[in-house]
């Protein structure tokens, strides 16, 4: 039986794992893809006191520290049930249970993609997910922004303080934004919104984006914009459809529903990073919430059997 049964290998699973190791807990960590959405990245610079690193060296970084402790780590193997008993359970795919007296829901999410010709092609070469990390890099030139809801609104009015221009391409015929953000958008010069507007293919010249084509689905034309980036705001998907059968509170989006000490609904079940309510999807932020789910977690634990 684990002390702390961490799910998930990315930053917030890491920073839990050596967390719960250094307090001289008995530490799993069971993860798909060891590094998470961080094996994706190309270019990091907002990893406060490193100024410039990439993806997979951050990812080796990572594991290295986690090793240094005694944590057992299991990689490529995906939980597919939690169950509360006697201890928390974790069943596997390949079927194995495991056991453990507080759990770490670090599972992380995923960006919904566009799925059209060229995307996966540029993904980091112009095509991005993330204002707050690479809108710098498109300092003076223009983008679009794929998504007219909260998040693509806010990216836009974000990217506007730094791009030359922004243009926002949305599916359907009206933003499904809040009123604020909808005015303070066409408050800007430098924002064009572009509604009945179908993304059809990334345009680039083979190392960088060039532009998209939209359909305007009012008249079926196909239309050119050309720009140097294009940012995707059409959803997080959390990875946690595995919990759904678990009685853990999930929010209508899939998030784990954490507290400040990143506890759930479920007694001795914490969680930390992307795939919580934490309202802000960072490296640096998981890592802390991370580490807070595991002292939440050993708040319980010295408290267990004592009642
Ligand atoms: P993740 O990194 O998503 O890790 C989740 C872990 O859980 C993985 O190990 C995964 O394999 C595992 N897992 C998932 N489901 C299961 C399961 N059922 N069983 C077992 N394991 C499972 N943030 C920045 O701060 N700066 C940046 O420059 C930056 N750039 C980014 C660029 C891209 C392209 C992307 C996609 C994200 C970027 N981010 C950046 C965001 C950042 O990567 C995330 O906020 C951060 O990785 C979240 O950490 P996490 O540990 O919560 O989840």
């Amino acid at each position: 039986v684990f002390d702390v049964l961490v799910i998930g290998g990315g930053p917030a699973g890491s920073a839990a794992s050596i967390y719960a190791a250094r307090k001289g807990l008995n530490t799993g960590v069971v993860a798909e893809r060891f590094g998470g959405q961080v094996a994706d990245t190309v270019g990091i610079e907002n990893f406060i006191s490193v100024k410039v690193t990439e993806g997979p060296k951050l990812v080796a970084q990572l594991e290295e520290h986690v090793k240094d402790y005694d944590v057992d780590i299991m990689k490529s193997q995906r939980a597919t049930s939690l169950k509360r008993g006697e201890h928390v359970e974790i069943g596997l795919e390949n079927g194995a249970v495991l056991k453990a007296k507080s759990v770490v829901l670090a599972t992380g999410a995923r960006w919904r993609t566009m799925n059209v010709p060229g995307e996966q092609e540029y993904k980091g070469k112009g095509v991005a997910f993330c204002p707050h990390c690479d809108g710098p890099l498109f300092k003076g030139k223009p983008v679009a922004v794929i998504g007219g809801g909260n998040s693509g609104i806010e990216a836009a009015i974000d990217l506007a303080n730094i791009v030359s221009h922004v243009t926002v391409l949305e599916f359907a015929d009206t933003l499904r934004a809040d009123e604020v953000l909808i005015r303070k958008a066409k408050s800007l010069p430098n924002i064009t919104i572009i509604k009945s507007a179908q993304t059809t293919e990334v345009l680039g010249d083979g190392n960088k984006v060039t532009g998209l084509v939209y359909k305007d689905r009012t008249t079926e034309a196909l239309k050119t914009v050309e720009l140097a980036g294009i940012f995707v705001q059409i959803g997080l998907v959390p990875n946690t459809d595995w919990l759904k059968d678990s009685g853990i509170e999930l929010t209508r989006f899939g998030e784990i529903v954490i507290d400040a000490k990143g506890a759930t609904s479920i007694p001795g079940v914490y969680a930390a990073g992307d795939a919580t309510t934490t309202p802000f999807k960072q490296i640096i932020i998981a890592m802390g919430s991370g580490a807070t789910a595991t002292l939440g977690a050993f708040d319980y634990l010295i408290r267990l059997g004592q009642e």
